[in-house]
């Protein structure tokens, strides 16, 4: 197949419209940047914190992310969590390493370990003791982790690398699970504002499929390990994950047509869930939270509570 644009080979297929390599890399930048500017994602008084994880998605928000602050002289940095996965993490933060250290772009890692007492790895056996898969745990301490790191290091913005299939899939498991109020706070510029110590996140992906990022990556040469996290298939998100690229294959578009409609009811449930009770501090921590203690002091608690008894 030849390219729409010009006559050369076609490596991409985008229903209907095929672009050889430059033309799908302009693509893609485009669709950031205009996604970036539509939605006001990076302002110019913005401090940057891209949560990186050296993952293909990470590594291209950050990339793309770190060129358009630069345009503009606004300060951008990186911020990894190290959750203690061996055999995945370890590498994929070489990785990471070597992309910033290449493109000279300033990185800050933090892990489990230091923050919460132990790694994934050590922790997920008791997590499943106490019918918490590891992607639970995980979830909990990264966001909570994130958000911490991220503010104190005066960040503004936290860019992430959440693309369209990740929206599609939060937004089928919160209908699943009957958490509407979850879907008012996605969208490409995340959450409610209900306390002022929640650093904004946005997703400049938000418009770009996994099979777009992926291609991404790999036209642009980034050194990247593809493998999947190995906890992933416990996860709720990779059953829905398989379900909707099924309905995908069958009805070309369907990821986007799940996003445009949710696009569409989003205004609505801003509104209908502004009035959610604001975030106060977490008594033990301080971050944010909706009780007394934050759910991350209460699975540190719940995992590490008998392992402190026998030091
Ligand atoms: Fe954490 Fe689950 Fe993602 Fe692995 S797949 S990094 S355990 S959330
Ligand atoms: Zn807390």
């Amino acid at each position: 197949m030849e390219c729409t644009k010009c006559k050369e080979k076609a490596v991409y297929n985008g229903q209907g419209q095929y672009f050889c390599k430059n033309h799908f890399l302009n693509y893609f930048e485009n669709k950031v940047f205009k996604t970036i500017n539509k939605y006001e994602l990076i302002k110019e008084d913005d401090v940057v914190c891209v949560a990186a994880s050296g993952g293909k998605d990470s590594i291209n928000v950050l990339y793309l992310t770190s060129v358009f602050c630069k345009r503009y002289g606004i300060k951008v940095f990186a911020l990894a969590i190290d959750e203690g996965i061996q055999g995945y993490r370890d590498r994929t933060l070489d990785d990471l390493r070597k992309f910033c250290n290449d493109h000279n772009i300033e990185l800050h890692i933090a892990s489990f370990k230091e923050n919460f007492g132990d790694s994934l790895d050590n922790l997920k056996d008791k997590g499943l003791e106490n019918n918490k898969k590891p992607c639970t745990v995980c979830g909990i301490f990264r966001r909570t982790l994130i958000n911490r790191k991220s503010r104190e290091l005066g960040a503004t913005k936290l860019i992430t690398g959440h693309n369209l299939d990740d929206e599609a899939q939060s937004f089928m498991m919160n209908l699943l699970l009957g958490n509407m109020s979850h879907n008012a706070a996605l969208g490409p510029i995340t959450g409610l504002n209900l306390n002022d110590k929640f650093i904004t996140r946005v997703k400049p992906l938000y418009f770009l499929t996994e099979k777009e990022s992926r291609l991404y990556a790999l036209l642009k040469d980034f050194k990247i390990d593809f493998a999947e996290c190995p906890n992933i298939e416990m996860s709720f998100r990779a059953i829905v994950r398989d379900e909707i690229n099924v309905i995908e294959n069958t009805l070309p578009g369907a990821k986007n047509g799940i996003v445009n409609a949710f696009l569409e009811i989003l205004p609505t449930l801003k509104e209908y869930y502004k009035h959610n009770k604001p975030f106060k501090s977490c008594k033990k921590c301080g971050d944010p939270s909706a009780n007394d203690i934050c759910n991350a002091c209460k699975l540190e608690e719940e995992l590490t509570h008998d392992n402190k008894k026998d030091l």
